[in-house]
C-alpha cells in the first residue's frame, strides 16, 4: 500500500490536475500586464478597506491592460452572512469599480477562469490535494479538537511556539496503512500539508509595497482541506491564484506573515508564485492615537455609509487615490480636469504603515468633485438620493426646470461654487430658493452692520420701488445698489468709506448685506445677482414686503 492508494481512497472522484491546468491556460496578455483580483469573504458588511484594495487592484490592472477579477472567498461557511455576496457585488457596482471577470450574482459569473466563488470549486481543490497526497506531501490528520486543545495547552505551559509542527505533528508519522484503516473505519479527518520548512532557516521576500522582508521558513503542517471537504484560505488562495493566472496578489497586510507558507505551497505544488503586494489598513486618528478604522466603532468603515450620506462614489474614489499615493495631490493640482483613470498609480509609493483616513479631507475632495458636475448631474443625483433618503428634498426638487436654474447658480464657470460635499447638503444649501419652503421656515433675519428697522425698511422699499429692474445686467444692477447707498447716505464705494469712516454710517457692502439677508435669510450665499435672476421679480418683492409689512 502506498500514498497513491491512500489518495485514491480519500478522493476517488477527483480528476487529474492536468485537466485543470489545460482548462485554465496561461493568459495571452502583453508583457507587463497585471492580472489581479479582489477576494472578499461574504462575512459582514463591505468595509471601506476592501473597496480601497479593490480600487487599487483594478486600477493597476487597467493601467497595464491586464485583468481584474472578483473572487468570492466563502470557504468559511459558518461565518457567511445572508446577502453577503450580493452586498459585495452591489458595492463594487455602485462605486463603478468594474470587473473584467468574476461573480456577477450569487451563482453567475463572467470570464473563462471560473467559477469565481470558492464553494463552487470544491472538486478543483480536492484534485490538487489528491496530487499532494499522492506524493506524500500531504496527509490525513485524525486529531480531535480536544487533542488539539490539549496540545496547545501543553505548549503554552512549556512556553513553546504553538502549532502543529515537528514532534507536535502527531499524525505526520502515521503509516499509510494505519491511515487507510482509520478512514475505512469512518474516523473523521482533515488533510494537512506536510511542511518541509525549518524554523531556523530564513526566506527572503520582496513585497511590492513593504519592500524586503525576511521571515523564518514555515514549518507548520497547516490544514489544507477541512473536514467538510472545503479548503482553508491558504490552500484556496494558492490554487485559485495559480489557476486564475494571477500575476499580483494585492491584499491586506494581515496576510503578510503567511507569505512563507504560501510561497512554500506554490513551490511544493510546482507553481510559479505571483508577486505580492500587502496593503496596510486604512487608519484613523482617534484623539491623537492612530488606529485601524474599526467595523464596530466607525460608521465610515462601512461602504454603505457613503451612499446613505450622499457622498458620490467619484469623490470617495478620488479620495482613496489621494491616500493610496501621496503623489496624487500634485497630479490633481496639475491636471484639474483629468479623469482619475489617467493617474498612474504606483504600488511602491503606497504607505507601508497605513494611510490616515480624514473625513474632513474627504468632504473637501467631494466639494471639488461636485463643483465640476453640471447642474443636470447634480439634479439627477440629488433627486435619486432624495427619493431614497429625504422625501422633503425629493419634493422640493419636483420642479425640474426651476431646480436646474437654482443648481446652475455659480456653476459651469471658472470658479464654481463649492458648497455641496454630499447630497444630504443640498436641501440646506438651496431651500431658501423655493418660496414655499422659504416662507414656511421661520426666518431669523440677523441683520448686521445696518440693523435699524427703519433704515432696513427704507432700503428694501427703495430697492423694489426705484432701483430694481429685472432686465439690468450685472454692472447696471450693482451700480443701482450704489445709487441706493448714496441716496441713503452710505458710502458708494468701500474705499471711500475706509478713507473717511466718520463721514458715513456704513457702505455699499453693508447695503448689499441687507438685501441678501432679506432675500435669503442668510449672510452668506452664492452670487446675489444670480440669485435674484433665478428668484424673479415676484418672489423678490414678496420677500422684501414680508419684512417691510
Ligand atoms: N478573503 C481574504 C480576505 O478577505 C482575501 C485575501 C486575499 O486577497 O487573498 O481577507
Amino acid at each position: 500500500m502506498n500514498y497513491k492508494d491512500l489518495a485514491e481512497l480519500i478522493f476517488p472522484e477527483s480528476k487529474d490536475i492536468e485537466y485543470y491546468e489545460n482548462k485554465y491556460p496561461k493568459r495571452d496578455l502583453p508583457e507587463g500586464a497585471i492580472v489581479t483580483r479582489v477576494a472578499p469573504s461574504p462575512t459582514g458588511f463591505v468595509h471601506i478597506g476592501g473597496l480601497y484594495q479593490g480600487l487599487v487592484a483594478q486600477k493597476l490592472a487597467k493601467q497595464t491592460d491586464g485583468v481584474f477579477f472578483l473572487r468570492i472567498e466563502d470557504t468559511d461557511q459558518k461565518r457567511e452572512v445572508e446577502n453577503g455576496i450580493e452586498g459585495i457585488i452591489k458595492s463594487f457596482n455602485e462605486f463603478e469599480i468594474s470587473i473584467d471577470e468574476g461573480m456577477t450574482s450569487k451563482t453567475e459569473w463572467k470570464g473563462e477562469y471560473g467559477p469565481y466563488k470558492q464553494s463552487m470549486r470544491k472538486e478543483i481543490y480536492q484534485a490538487y490535494a489528491k496530487y499532494l497526497l499522492e506524493q506524500g506531501k500531504a496527509y490525513p490528520c485524525f486529531c480531535t479538537q480536544e487533542e488539539l486543545d490539549q496540545m496547545r495547552e501543553k505548549q503554552e505551559v512549556a512556553k513553546i511556539r504553538p502549532g502543529y509542527y515537528g514532534v507536535w505533528a502527531k499524525c505526520r508519522t502515521i503509516t499509510v496503512e494505519e491511515a487507510y484503516k482509520k478512514i475505512q473505519e469512518g474516523e473523521k479527518y482533515v488533510i494537512r500539508f506536510k511542511s518541509q520548512g525549518r524554523e531556523d532557516k530564513k526566506i527572503k521576500h520582496k513585497d511590492a509595497i513593504k519592500g524586503n522582508v525576511d521571515f523564518p521558513e514555515n514549518d507548520q503542517d497547516i490544514v489544507i482541506i477541512k473536514s467538510d471537504g472545503l479548503p482553508t484560505y491558504h490552500f484556496a488562495h494558492v490554487i485559485d491564484d495559480h489557476l486564475m493566472r494571477t500575476t499580483h496578489v494585492i491584499r491586506g497586510d494581515e496576510w503578510l506573515s503567511s507569505v512563507p507558507l504560501h510561497l512554500q505551497l506554490f513551490y511544493e505544488l510546482g507553481f510559479k508564485a505571483p508577486k505580492y503586494a500587502h496593503i496596510a489598513p486604512i487608519m484613523k486618528n482617534d484623539n491623537g492615537n492612530k488606529r485601524k478604522l474599526s467595523k464596530r466603532k466607525d460608521p465610515e468603515a462601512a461602504v454603505s455609509y457613503y451612499k446613505e450620506q450622499g457622498i458620490p462614489a467619484d469623490a470617495v474614489k478620488e479620495y482613496l487615490l489621494n491616500i493610496a499615493n501621496s503623489s496624487f495631490e500634485n497630479w490633481r493640482r496639475a491636471n484639474k480636469d483629468k479623469d482619475i483613470e489617467e493617474f498612474d498609480l504606483q504600488l511602491n509609493k503606497m504607505s507601508v504603515s497605513g494611510a490616515l483616513f480624514d473625513m474632513i479631507k474627504l468632504l473637501d475632495v467631494s466639494k471639488i468633485v461636485i463643483s465640476k458636475y453640471t447642474a443636470e448631474k447634480v439634479y439627477e443625483e440629488a433627486v435619486k438620493w432624495g427619493a431614497e433618503y429625504d422625501q422633503k428634498l425629493f419634493k422640493m426638487l419636483q420642479n425640474k426646470e426651476y431646480s436646474l436654474k437654482v443648481l446652475g447658480i455659480e456653476r459651469g464657470n471658472k470658479k464654481p461654487r463649492k458648497d455641496i460635499a454630499k447630497w444630504s447638503d443640498v436641501k440646506e444649501n438651496i431651500e431658501y430658493m423655493y418660496d414655499d419652503v422659504f416662507f414656511a421656515n421661520k426666518q431669523n433675519y440677523e441683520f448686521q452692520v445696518i440693523n435699524d428697522k427703519k433704515d432696513i425698511n427704507k432700503i428694501l422699499d427703495l430697492y423694489i420701488n426705484k432701483y430694481y429692474n429685472e432686465n439690468d445686467d450685472k454692472q447696471m444692477w450693482f451700480d443701482k445698489i450704489k445709487d441706493l447707498a448714496e441716496e441713503m447716505g452710505y458710502a458708494r464705494e468701500v474705499k471711500e468709506f475706509k478713507a473717511n469712516p466718520e463721514a458715513y454710517k456704513a457702505h455699499v457692502g453693508d447695503v448689499s448685506t441687507v438685501l441678501r439677508i432679506a432675500l435669503t435669510g442668510r449672510a452668506n450665499t452664492p452670487d446675489m445677482y444670480e440669485i435674484m435672476a433665478v428668484l424673479g421679480k415676484d418672489s423678490i418683492i414678496k420677500r422684501f414686503r414680508s419684512i417691510i409689512q
